[in-house]
């Protein structure tokens, strides 16, 4: 039977070590400053944006979030990042996903200072990312490798399979795991031979945003396995693992909800904290 990797509890660690670096800035009269732009008014995205600025006030971060109107342009938007990346007060930028359609989501997210893109979104950032330079890194993926060495997760050489490959999780975080020396195998919806990859896995990582897709049979015994997945069903929020099946033949696994959830918001704010200190 797995043993629970605990996201709330690995994250309110982080939170503390946040907590102490503030203290340190705030010494030496530096208030690390989040802006958040968020356009329209997608619920889902409200409610990230309002815990956002919870956790900063929390943890003593300035936030300033700017809500737009859903008829908001390219260029009006653009504007507003020129002014944010400029305003010396703002140590990062956060541009909430996904942005309006008549909005040009590549041209805003790159406007973004590479200096302030505390997501990791950027060109620049996503290209250090893959050829292993020191950079903001996207935090659901910081967030998870943060949860495996929490967990001492042996990475080096071992089998990491990642299925998604979206920009924002699957693709940085095979990138992360390159960097840790595993053995990396990207699955996404062509692929042909799905269950015979996921069995050879010694870390498979589930991003693809259907639920209880990953079943038992799919996983290898004592496989660690990171359930990404965040599916509203009646008012539940369900994982992509098939969780209370999957548990008896894992090592270890995140829960949904109180896995990766609570980790990818610390990871926020430690990117803002390196950003106000560079
Ligand atoms: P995307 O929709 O951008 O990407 C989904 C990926 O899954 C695609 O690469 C797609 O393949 C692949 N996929 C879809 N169906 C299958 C299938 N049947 N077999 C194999 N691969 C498949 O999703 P995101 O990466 O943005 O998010 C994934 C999930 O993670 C969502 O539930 C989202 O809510 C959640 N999430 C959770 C976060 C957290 O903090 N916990 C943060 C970010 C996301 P293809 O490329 O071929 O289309």
């Amino acid at each position: 039977m797995a043993t629970l990797i605990d996201g709330k509890l690995i994250s309110a660690k982080i939170k503390e070590d946040i907590k102490a670096k503030i203290e340190e800035l705030k010494a030496k009269n530096i208030t690390p400053g989040l802006a958040v732009i968020l356009v329209g008014e997608d619920p889902a995205s409200t409610v990230y944006v309002r815990n956002k600025e919870k956790m900063c006030g929390e943890l003593g971060i300035k936030s300033e979030v700017y809500r737009l109107p859903e008829s908001t342009t390219t260029s009006e938007l653009l504007d507003l990042i020129d002014k944010l990346n400029e305003n010396k007060a703002i140590h990062g930028i956060l541009l909430q996903h996904p942005v309006p359609s008549h909005i040009d989501e590549y041209a805003a997210f790159n406007r973004i200072s590479p200096k302030k893109d505390v997501d990791g979104f950027t060109d620049v950032n996503i290209g250090k990312l893959v050829i292993g330079k020191d950079t903001f890194v996207s935090c659901t993926p910081n967030g998870i490798l943060a949860m495996l060495k929490h967990e001492n997760v042996d990475i080096s050489g071992k089998h990491c399979v990642i299925v998604g490959r979206s920009n924002i999780v699957g693709k940085p975080m095979s990138s992360l795991m390159l960097k840790e020396n595993a053995t990396v195998t990207i699955c996404h919806s062509k692929t042909t031979n799905l269950t015979e990859i996921t069995k050879q896995a010694d870390i498979l990582i589930v991003a693809i945003g259907k639920p209880k897709f990953i079943t038992k049979d799919m996983v290898k015994k004592d496989a660690v396995v990171i359930d990404v997945g965040i599916n509203r069903i009646d008012g539940k929020l369900i994982g992509d693992v098939d969780f209370d099946n999957v548990k008896e033949v894992a090592s270890k696994i995140t829960p949904v909800p109180g896995g990766v959830g609570p980790m990818t918001m610390v990871m926020l704010m430690s990117n803002t904290i390196k950003a106000s200190t560079l």
